[in-house]
This record gives C-alpha cells, sequence and structure tokens, in this order.
C-alpha cells in the first residue's frame, strides 16, 4: 500500500469495519464538499475528514461531530489536501482547539460544525 507523504504507515484504523461503516454512513448523509459548501460551490464529496486529526487526538476518531466531508478531487478542487496541509504543524490537542476557537484554524471545516465540535469539547 502507498503511504501518505512523511505521515509515514497508513493507520491501521482506515482499514476497520467500525471506520469503514461510519465513513459510509457520512458520505451518504452528506455527500457535498463541507467545505466547498462555505463559499458556496457544490463539489461531490469522497473522503470522510477527521476535523481534529487522529494523530492529534484519537479519542475523537469515531465521534461524529468530528467528521466532515469533503472533496479531494486530482487536479481541481482538492479541500482535503488543503486541509491537511493547514492543520498539519498543530500537533498538540490543546493549542488546536485554542486555534479552532480563535486562531489560524477557523477555515478547516465550515462555521457550523466548527460549532457543533468545540461545544461538545466542552461538555
Ligand atoms: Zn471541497
Amino acid at each position: 500500500m502507498k503511504t501518505k507523504g512523511s505521515w509515514g504507515k497508513v493507520n491501521p484504523f482506515y482499514q476497520s469495519k467500525e471506520w469503514r461503516a461510519l465513513r459510509e454512513e457520512k458520505l451518504e448523509q452528506n455527500p457535498i464538499c463541507e467545505l466547498c459548501e462555505t463559499i458556496g460551490l457544490v463539489t461531490p464529496a469522497n473522503v470522510v475528514d477527521h476535523i481534529i486529526p487522529i494523530e492529534v487526538n484519537e479519542e475523537l476518531k469515531l465521534e461524529p461531530l468530528n467528521l466532515q466531508s469533503l472533496c479531494e478531487h486530482q487536479g481541481s478542487n482538492n479541500c482535503h489536501r488543503q486541509k491537511t496541509v493547514t492543520t498539519r504543524p498543530f500537533r498538540s490537542f490543546v493549542r488546536f482547539v485554542k486555534e479552532m476557537e480563535d486562531g489560524k484554524l477557523r477555515f478547516i471545516c465550515s462555521p457550523e460544525a466548527r460549532k457543533k465540535l468545540l461545544r461538545f469539547l466542552k461538555e
């Protein structure tokens, strides 16, 4: 299997039954890229992304509020890639949440998804 960039091995979680089911359900519920939608574009989503990456907080890997549908199309829209590049420097969970609240990570998910996720994290 091809591994992704400098992140090394693909997490075996992505092969798990739970993840596959959750991913499929999410794409069924929301087949349109959520980031494209915020700028008025309608793009079919083909990736389910963890808003807070597994590498930052593994406990949120099956949390529906931490998931979003994104596009990852060769040569055209690729919100998933952009989002991954934006979030890559943020490795600490505390920092990630802080940046989501008021900093550089405002545009990694829809405002609505951000609000719901942050509210959930404070409960
Ligand atoms: Zn998109």
